[in-house]
């Protein structure tokens, strides 16, 4: 990582973009700061509950044009759309009885729903690939709540790495991955929860799909709207479903009880490492630490990495899917 980054003069809003990232804190003025360069249809990575995000207006295609650019991310793969709330989200999805009830339940917080889009829907068409579907979230931290209210726009926001990578969760990553790729990074600390959005698909008429395990556990969804059906029928396949996703550009071994001598080993509970994801075994910690272990591990002299195994039970799922798809 290039530690210079973090000292470089800010950019003075207005100022032609001379494409070089700067680090901000995410207090007024640089929300102030954030909120222009996104209105003007500029990229900005803003932490949110889960990774940190690469956001740009979702209503304009040069912007959202702009994520697929800086992420190297395949046009075919849609964004997600992040609303202040359920009422933002509605002028652009059909919600029924289901996504109103999960949203009332899960709302503002790591739940992307996937829904019908309006055809009145102010959206880029960029923004869903070309389906007749959005996908929708309204995330639950204050610096993406303050942007998404001053702006007044929805914003796509992908994880801020280059597309295949490993996902930030501090602004250092988000700059050592996309560098001058992104104009300002707004720096909110380490994320929260660690891991992306649980991802459903509501399907007109009934049913639902889990596209993408994450912190809202599947089982809490079905407790409200009732088991899902077994296979999707989107067109789609969500990034997060490729076999390699996550990657940290060297062979990952799961399930290691002890590191080979070439390898740098991520422990977990009583299984040690040179990092932990918990120490105590806890999993939600170990969520959180995920991608900061991945980018140790990746940063590390040594050529391989070894994971300790990880309970499935709980986000532990998410846990898992995430490193199978590290380690593909
Ligand atoms: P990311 O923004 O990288 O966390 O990924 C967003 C995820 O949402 C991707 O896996 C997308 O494929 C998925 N997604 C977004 N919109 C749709 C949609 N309309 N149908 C199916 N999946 C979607
Ligand atoms: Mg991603």
């Amino acid at each position: 990582m290039d530690a210079t980054k973090h000292n470089e003069p800010p950019l003075q809003a207005g100022q032609p973009g001379n494409g070089t990232g700067h680090i901000r804190v995410a207090d007024g003025a640089g929300i102030a700061e954030a909120v222009e360069v996104l209105c003007g249809g500029g990229l900005v990575a803003v932490p949110t509950e889960t990774v940190y995000g690469l956001a740009a207006r979702a209503d304009s295609d040069d912007a959202v044009a702009g994520i697929y650019r800086a992420k190297g991310r395949p046009d075919f793969n849609p964004l997600i759309v992040h609303v202040p709330d359920l009422a933002g989200a509605e002028r652009y999805a059909h919600f029924d009885e289901r996504a109103r009830l999960l949203a009332a339940h899960f709302w503002p917080g790591p739940l992307t729903m996937v829904l019908p889009r309006r055809v009145d829907a102010e959206l880029a068409s960029a923004v869903s690939a070309g389906l007749p579907t959005v996908a929708l979230r309204c995330p639950d931290h204050p610096v993406m709540q303050a942007l998404l209210v001053a702006s007044g726009l929805p914003l796509a926001a992908p994880s801020a790495n280059r597309s295949g990578g490993v996902s930030p969760t501090s602004a250092a990553h988000v700059a050592a991955s996309l560098g001058d790729r992104v104009r300002l990074v707004l720096d909110g600390g380490k994320t929260h929860r660690g891991i992306e959005s649980t991802i459903v698909a509501i399907r007109e008429g009934g049913g639902w799909a889990l596209l993408r395990p994450g912190p809202i556990e599947e089982a809490s969804i079905s407790g409200i709207i009732g088991l899902r059906d077994g296979v999707t029928t989107l067109v789609i396949e969500a990034p997060g479903q490729l076999a390699s996703h996550y990657a940290p550009g060297k062979p990952v071994r799961l399930d290691a009880s002890e590191p080979g001598h070439d390898e740098f080993m991520i422990g977990f509970g009583k299984v040690e490492g040179n990092v932990s994801l918990s120490e105590t075994g806890d999993l939600a910690e170990a969520a959180a630490r995920l991608y900061a272990c991945l980018h140790l591990a990746a940063a590390s002299q040594h050529p391989r990495i070894a994971v300790a195994p990880i309970p499935h039970s709980g986000i532990g799922a998410a846990i898992n899917d995430r490193m199978a798809r590290a380690a593909a």
